[in-house]
């Protein structure tokens, strides 16, 4: 039966499942007592006490009957496992990177990428800056500098690649900077922060161009690269007949390096490399490495979960996958516009995002929209989503004058583990909160830590909306 145009319609799953894994379903009473020991702060929640989390597609992805296969196979040689062997070769073929460093996660691999390219001082554009990404920029003595195009700060523009580095402001920056001052340029596959959003090829060829033009290197943070390349086929002219690993080598081609969370596009519970072409680097990083990770050959990760990572890359590529996975980021987001409810148009890659200012437009800046609705999803319905805005980017630099920061809740799908049903019972809960939305309290910050804040805050609620509304 053809789906009525008045009802979206889930997309089909390419798989089936073997193994279930009860949730749990914690009552009213729970979650209010879970919230208040949790200092309003839902990464200080015990799992039981979550039925849909949509915290983070971070490692929270179901592996495939291959990949547990996979794990039988480790080689836990501490030197030249085979595993690594094919990890290796893997992410050479996929993105042309000759060296390859495993690490533990993403952020070590920043870690190492930054303190070995950047000396304090130094600048490090981005289209946007990720957490953990910032605070390491941050934490090797520069300054993250975000450059997306202005309309990735509007929710409502529908431009295909909000993912975008803005052009101008890349060229103004590099020529009003000594030589030195600049010493890689950052691209963000696709954009996190700015709601999932893909980067288009044709971008991707002009950030390359005006760096060569100052002989600095482009890196990329390639964690969604496989959902960014879904994008630049769906969208971009002359690309539709593409596989997504053709088009990712066409992206890479463009870039020195990259660091991954290979808990992201490499379908796994922990791991991530840095990658580049250039030999000094390399050694540099490899020196880093074993010092702070591991020997190069494991990187801080068991062999196993380098076989597991080699066979995750290769399905995060394949179209029927990635059909399903961004169709049901798509599904959720129409369940929720046909309500009304204010999000990030149009939907990105791996999570639907809440515009939590006009979702709460009787909340002042101050009373902490975005989390005031994570701390109400979770109330209503035991969804726990996270704040991307005020809390987690505070203090961001390069947001383009007149523009207001983006205040969003993000409702990350897991790759390959909630069922449409389970989808639509998180459209419902968000859609209950929006229809009692005026009746929803701001919160406050009691306690703040210096770097990462999000992860470790604490809140307390603002007493009930009394006073005339702004
Ligand atoms: C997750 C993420 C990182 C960090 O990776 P971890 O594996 O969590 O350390 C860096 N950049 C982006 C865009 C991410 O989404």
């Amino acid at each position: 039966m053809a789906g009525s145009p008045s009802r979206p319609r889930a997309p089909i799953e390419p798989f089936r499942i073997k193994v279930v894994e009860a949730i749990p379903d914690p009552s009213l009473e729970v979650r209010v007592a879970a919230l208040e020991r949790a200092g309003y702060n839902l990464f200080n929640l015990q799992s039981e006490e979550v039925r849909i989390d949509l915290l983070t597609d971070s490692g929270t992805s179901a592996m495939s009957d291959r990949q547990w296969a996979g794990l039988m196979l480790g080689d836990e040689s501490y030197a030249g496992s085979r595993n690594f062997a094919h990890f290796e070769s893997t992410v050479r073929r996929l993105t042309g990177f000759p060296h390859v460093l495993p690490t533990h996660q993403g952020r070590a691999a920043e870690n190492l990428l930054f303190s070995t390219l950047c000396s304090p001082g130094t600048l490090v554009p981005n289209n946007m800056h990720f957490d953990t990404t910032q605070a390491h920029v941050r934490h090797a003595g520069a300054v993250p500098v975000n450059l997306a195009i202005a309309e990735a700060y509007d929710t409502r523009s529908e431009h295909p690649f909000k993912g975008n580095v803005d052009l101008e402001r890349l060229a103004a920056l590099l020529e009003s900077e000594p030589p030195g001052k600049v010493p890689l340029v950052m691209v963000t596959l696709t954009n996190n922060t700015g709601g999932g959003q893909p980067v288009s090829l044709e971008n991707l060829q002009g950030v390359s161009r005006l760096a060569a033009a100052h002989s600095i290197p482009v890196y990329y943070d390639m964690c969604r690269w496989a959902e960014n390349a879904y994008f630049i086929r769906a969208r971009e002219p002359g690309h539709s007949t593409q596989g997504i690993a053709e088009i990712g080598r066409a992206m890479f081609g463009l870039a020195e390096g990259a660091t991954m969370s290979a808990k992201k596009d490499g379908l796994v519970n922990t791991g991530g490399f840095v990658a580049t072409r250039d030999p000094k680097v390399a050694e540099r990083l490899k020196e880093a490495l074993i010092l702070y990770e591991g020997f190069p050959t494991y990187g801080g990760l068991a062999r196993r979960d380098l076989e597991a990572i080699a066979i995750g890359l290769e399905e995060a590529t394949e179209l029927a996958y990635l059909e399903h996975r961004i169709g049901q980021v798509r599904y959720l987001a129409e369940l929720l516009s046909r309500a009304g409810v204010p999000i990030l148009l149009p939907p990105g890659g791996h999570g639907v995002y809440l515009d939590a200012r006009r979702f709460l437009p009787h909340l002042q800046p101050s009373e902490l929209p975005g989390q005031a609705l994570v701390v109400e999803l979770y109330r209503e319905g035991g969804i726990r989503t996270v704040e991307v805005g005020e809390i987690m980017f505070a203090g961001t630099v390069g947001t383009p004058k007149g523009v207001e920061p983006l205040e969003l809740v993000r409702l990350a799908i897991p790759r390959r583990v909630y069922t449409s049903r389970q989808l639509e019972f998180v459209a419902d809960t968000v859609i209950q909160v929006f229809l009692r939305a005026a009746s929803v309290r701001g919160v406050r910050m009691v306690a703040r830590p210096e770097r990462l804040p999000h992860f470790t805050a604490r809140f307390a609620p603002l007493p009930p909306v009394t006073a005339p509304a702004r």
